[in-house]
């Protein structure tokens, strides 16, 4: 069987001698010394100001709505996976959706302005599968209409924009370290802001909103990830560059692979360093995908549709058109890619689809 992804895990030695430690301090959780390593390193890694890790990449996004206070309208993508959307309305904030640029996958910028209203907040745009949307652009409008701007980057480890991390983007930029993504913790995920007092709130935010153990800063929740995810963190950094070295070797293959094929991908953004962390396809139209979709199956591979469906159809939200949104989403399917993928079994799921499309 082959899976759309299958997680990277470290020697089990590697990860037990952390776990050992942990019993010896009988230090579970809590702002840990497990905790604070991982953050260090990987402030270092992505050469970022500010990070703090967190137990995932939903409640990511929950605390930087709230840190940055927002009220009323959100404009965002259609085309992310529903956390996104789900959080804005956790929020009791209301999700304005703006359609994709077809070439990208990501918010088209040129349709934001036209969706400002004066009950526009923010705008918070997904990096999809890890490639940087227009930031320029976002950027200007932002400032513009005095916007916030929270970048969803739960695709993006390892890739810069501008040879910068694509987290000092934004005001707030959050991340998933969960175990389907490129680097991970088991669980966990991140936020990150050059601002230092948006830093703050986010810390305190992230810790019940406390200020010592007797007073509060303000409101908070429980954002705080384990001594025990850390460790999983820690393992895996060490493997970093041979696992964005390895997606991007794979994905290589598979467009060679692939060549001359109708299959289309998303291009990616120019002044980036993308870290090949998905390998989605675009079929000409979704009764294509579905037959390719049914004929790798019945091979017991398991590429995933992803994204789908288009966010706008959620039954919680506001339904409007999405006209590209609605099409690419029932056109795209993210093939195999993962550390344990072999050349043979990408051969063999090209070599199925190309066959599939070619099946009357
Ligand atoms: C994975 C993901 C999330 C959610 O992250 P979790 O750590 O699973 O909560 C949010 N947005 C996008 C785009 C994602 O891919």
């Amino acid at each position: 069987m082959i899976n759309v992804t299958k997680s990277f895990l470290p020697p089990k030695e590697e990860y037990i001698k952390y776990i050992d430690a942990i019993w010896q301090r009988n230090w579970l959780t809590n702002n840990g010394p497990i905790v604070n390593e991982l953050e260090q390193k990987l402030k270092e890694y992505l050469g970022v100001k500010n990070l703090l890790y967190l137990n995932n990449g939903t409640i990511a996004i929950q605390i930087a709505i709230k840190a940055l206070e927002l009220k009323g309208e959100i404009i965002t993508t259609p085309f992310s996976y529903v956390a996104t959307t789900s959080s804005i309305v956790w929020e009791s904030c209301t999700p304005i959706f703006v359609d994709i640029d077809e070439n990208t996958a990501n918010i088209n910028p040129t349709l934001i302005e036209k969706a400002i209203t004066p009950n526009t907040s923010a705008i918070l745009a997904t990096h999809v599968y890890g490639n940087p949307c227009d930031i320029d652009a976002i950027d200007i409008i932002a400032k513009k209409h005095n916007l916030k701007v929270i970048y969803d980057a739960a695709h993006c480890f390892g890739t810069k924009y501008k040879g910068k991390s694509i987290f000092e983007y934004g005001d707030i930029s959050t991340t998933s370290f969960h175990s389907t993504k490129l680097f991970h913790t088991i669980e966990g995920g991140a936020v990150f802001s050059n601002s230092d007092e948006l830093h703050h709130k986010l810390s305190y935010l992230r810790n019940f909103g406390h200020n010592g153990q007797e007073e509060f800063w303000g409101l908070g929740i429980n954002g705080k990830n384990s001594e025990v995810h850390a460790a999983m963190g820690i393992c895996n950094m060490k493997y970093i560059n041979d696992i964005l070295r390895k997606r991007k070797e794979d994905s290589l293959y598979y467009d060679a692979r692939l060549k001359g094929s109708i299959l289309k991908k998303p291009s990616i953004q120019a002044n980036s360093e993308f870290n090949f962390s998905y390998y989605p396809v675009f079929f000409e139209s979704e009764e294509q995908l579905l037959k390719v979709q049914k004929y790798l199956n019945s091979h017991l591979i398991y590429p995933r549709r992803y994204f789908y469906p288009s966010l706008n159809l959620l039954p919680y939200v506001q339904n409007s058109k999405m006209e590209i949104t609605e099409s690419l989403s029932g056109r795209v399917l993210c093939l195999p890619l993962y550390f344990e993928l072999t050349k043979e079994e990408i051969d063999l799921v090209c070599k199925l689809i190309m066959q599939s499309i070619q099946l009357k």
